[in-house]
């Protein structure tokens, strides 16, 4: 071997990240730029889960995904068929049959829906001083403080007791009217400044501002909630009583924008995970050949509230529907073929990661810290104080999805949630690796997770895109082959 000078060696030996956008062409960069403008127009019209579940169900079946649970139980599922699960109104399961059985395994991703937020309580409305309010209980990790004098919008449903569903989406058109919950102005503030930021804006003050008018000037008690309800009785015919059936979210009122002067970055709320839910159909939605092995999406509910519940990854919807396809498909020992299916899977925990902010310095080991910019980012392992609750990936999956991943010309960086023992976290990779199936964690980073306004690098969403259409398409696991050391 030819002696290698120092800045050859180091060329061939050191691994480097660069600025993903230094490695796309002008084309690429195009596409970048345009997958994220779609992106942008579903995240300002994707506020909910519920209406992600609509989005998604929607695009699937202009796409001729077919319910899996009305397949005709003669016909047999073939390679090429695209069915589809909607799981009550709040989880989808999107798959497209593989030329082999299933017992030979899927291509799963795996991403989240829901996003936190403020939820109305069962009895919101109350009236102080001549001030209507509607009282919320906050889901998932949210920092009060930066939920006080933002515009909010409202969207959900209510269900009345005859059964009548009622759609309420107020507060993103220009003209609508928005809600907002209160802050105390800095000349009175300075006790509140004194506190702790987790303590400055308390959980019962996350109440939000809905009407001043009282209703006439009879002598009744509590006029302006009495005007809001006979508003709410005219607009949505519902009584006060009918909250205690209603899903009712605020969340930030307004649509997504770009951030920056050259536009790198697309702004706004639910990215968390919603860039992974969309990227995840989008590669799926663009499979137009047979694939090998059965590819699947799971969007699934309440990941930002531990999974529970029965939309959430802790539900059995997946496994059941997995299982109807396994009978579907006519497999020989229905059972013990989707057992082996499973354990042979190999899965995407698509969800985001915290990318290193140079404002806020201290929280990562630069080295291994995830950056905005750099493409999507694979997290071998999360969890706490010595990867506790964690899944850690094998070594054995994170070389296939390198060859993966590399083939198709992703650009991918590793990244840890943050500093040893500084904080931690967890995604749906746990609940995916009970099947006994490889699973890791791979998503693009994002600045400000789980504020109002998150952002995420526009390069970055599109390599997330790549990154899983090559999984879902192309992922085989390696041959590993023993190499005798030297
Ligand atoms: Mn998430
Ligand atoms: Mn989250």
């Amino acid at each position: 071997m030819t002696k290698l000078n120092a800045s050859e060696l180091q060329e061939k030996l050191s691994r480097k990240v660069p600025n993903a956008w230094e490695k796309v062409d002008e084309t690429e960069k195009e596409k970048a730029f345009a997958i994220s403008e779609t992106y942008r127009a579903f995240l300002s019209h994707c506020k909910t889960e519920r209406a992600c579940n609509a989005y998604f169900v929607k695009e699937a079946r202009n796409r001729g995904f077919v319910d899996l649970y009305q397949w005709p139980q003669d016909q047999p599922l073939k390679p090429g068929d695209k069915v589809y699960v909607d799981h009550q109104n709040k989880a989808v399961l999107l798959f497209v049959i593989g030329e082999q059985p299933l017992s030979k395994g899927l291509n799963i991703i795996g991403g989240h829906i829901d996003s936190p937020r403020l939820d109305l309580k069962p009895n919101p409305l109350y009236e102080e001083c001549d001030l209507a309010f509607l009282k919320t209980h906050y889901y998932g990790g949210i920092k009060k403080y930066q939920w006080v004098t933002i515009p909010l919008a409202l969207h959900g449903v209510i269900i009345k007791k005859n059964g009548e569903r009622v759609d309420v989406a107020i507060g993103e058109n220009p003209e609508d009217p928005v809600f907002v919950i209160t802050d105390l102005l800095p000349h009175l503030a300075q006790e509140q400044m004194q506190k702790k930021m987790s303590k400055g804006i308390e959980g019962e003050g996350l109440n939000l501002l809905v009407g001043n008018i009282p209703y006439g000037d009879d002598e009744i008690k509590e006029p302006v909630k009495l005007a809001i309800l006979e508003h709410l009785y005219q607009t949505y015919g519902i009584v006060e009583e009918d909250f205690v059936s209603a899903e009712l979210e605020a969340v930030p009122a307004g649509a997504a924008r770009d951030v920056g002067f050259d536009r790198s970055i697309i702004g706004g709320y639910g990215q968390d995970d919603r860039v992974c839910s969309y990227t995840a159909a989008l590669a799926l939605f663009s499979i137009t050949e047979m694939v090998e092995r059965t590819a699947c999406v799971i969007l699934a509910d309440k990941e930002e509230i531990g999974s529970y519940g029965s939309t959430g990854m802790m539900s059995k919807y997946f496994e059941y529907a997995v299982a109807e396809l396994a009978y579907l498909s006519g497999e020989a020992l229905p059972e013990s073929a989707l057992r082996r299916g499973f354990m042979q899977s190999d899965a995407l925990s698509a969800d985001v990661n915290s990318a290193f902010d140079p404002n806020y310095t201290g929280t990562h080991d630069l080295k291994n810290a995830s950056y905005a910019g750099k493409g999507v980012t694979i997290s071998k392992y999360g969890g706490a104080r010595g990867k506790s609750g964690s899944n850690d990936a094998h070594a054995e999956f994170m070389a296939s999805l390198r060859s993966c991943f590399d083939e198709a010309n992703v650009a991918w960086q590793t990244g840890d949630l943050g500093k040893v023992d500084l904080g931690g976290g967890g995604t749906i990779a746990w609940m995916m690796a009970q099947y006994g199936m490889n699973v890791v964690d791979c998503g693009p980073a994002l600045l400000s997770m789980h504020a109002p306004f998150e952002l995420c690098a526009k390069i970055d969403i599109y390599m997330t895109y790549k990154a899983y259409r090559a999984f879902l398409l192309n992922y085989r696991k390696l041959q590993i082959t023993t190499k005798k050391s030297m």
